[in-house]
């Protein structure tokens, strides 16, 4: 087992940040959508033939001899770019924005009317449920097309959807590929200390500071870079909890190959979790939400803190 070395962060302390808001999700990057902006037709008037309804459940519909295509372009917001899906309200004039966008909007984007009241447009809902609509992350390579309800729950775990920075507290807003993480954590975040293993001592200083606080620090081993993060926290008001976890720099998938272990040891107690790395993918504020990562409250912190400073074990391994 190798003690922390002192390189990068002064004194051995792991880039302790504080931050003061509640660690909520960073927000992810919102990308336009560019990919069926091509050829928006106009003047469709032609109706579903009785013969184009056809049972089959392939998604390559065709309506009036317009493409799938031509037509989810004519869901296309025209504030954001992105689609206008069910629940669908049109102004008095009929056009259609976005349920985002029209939440911050006073008046149509198109004709300047009033947005209100409401005016439901149930013939559209039935049509994009009929189609199928490309991810939000086409532009980045996502060749997926989806019912547009299965399209949130996509979107959430796309493969192409941009990594943000993986530092807790969300002050940081980089996002980019997953290859130029560790480039932009090396460059943005060099107080960062990094120890090579797969053993080592996270160590935790002055874990009685107040208020929200993180402590981050990397590992690397069998080629990879993990980071551990303990946030100390009130998710719960007036009952502060500490909670650490490992994330991958990595993929979901290439996280399912490993394996971690955190143990606070000392003064005849010990306390273990054992779990799968979490990608930096799903970050770190769905391990705190959910309380997938080891939790401990203030008094076991007490319990195993040297001086105020708290010592973890971090084991991983590869399953
Ligand atoms: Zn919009
Ligand atoms: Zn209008
Ligand atoms: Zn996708
Ligand atoms: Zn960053």
């Amino acid at each position: 087992m190798s003690r922390p070395s002192s390189e990068g962060a002064g004194g051995g302390k792991p880039g302790a940040v504080k931050h003061g808001g509640s660690g909520g999700p960073a927000a992810s990057a919102a990308i336009s959508v560019a990919a069926a902006a091509a050829a928006a037709s106009t003047g469709v008037s032609s109706l579903p033939g009785p013969g184009t309804s056809a049972a089959a459940p392939s998604f390559s519909l065709t309506v009036g001899g317009l493409q799938s295509p031509e037509l989810t372009a004519l869901f296309e917001c025209p504030v954001c770019f992105d689609y206008v899906l069910p629940p669908i309200l049109q102004c008095q004039a009929g056009h259609l924005v976005c349920n985002a966008c029209r939440q911050k909007l006073s008046c149509c984007p198109t004709c300047r009317g009033p947005l209100s009241p409401s005016i439901r447009n149930l013939a559209m809902e039935k049509v994009a449920s009929t189609l199928p609509f490309p991810c939000k992350f086409s532009s980045a390579g996502c060749l997926l097309s989806l019912h547009h309800s299965e399209k949130p729950e996509h979107e959430e775990v796309c493969e192409f959807r941009p990594y943000t920075c993986p530092c807790p507290g969300a002050t940081c807003k980089w996002h980019g590929a997953l290859e130029a993480v560790m480039p932009h954590l090396m460059h943005a975040h060099k107080s960062i200390t990094t120890l090579q293993g797969e053993d080592i001592v996270f160590l935790a200083t002055d874990i009685n500071l107040p208020g929200a606080v993180d402590w981050v620090m990397m590992q690397s081993c069998f080629s990879h870079h993990f980071m551990l993060v303990l946030e100390k926290q009130e998710k719960y008001e007036g009952h502060q909890q500490f909670f650490a976890v490992v994330l991958l720099i990595g993929t979901r998938k290439q996280a399912e190959n490993f394996a971690y272990r955190l143990e606070l040891n000392g003064n005849r107690r010990r306390l273990t979790w054992e779990a799968t790395p979490r990608s930096i993918h799903d970050g770190v504020s769905a391990a705190i939400m959910n309380s997938d990562c080891l939790v401990f409250d203030t008094s076991i912190a007490h319990l195993f803190a040297d001086n105020g400073n708290l010592g973890i074990n971090v084991t991983i391994s590869m399953c």
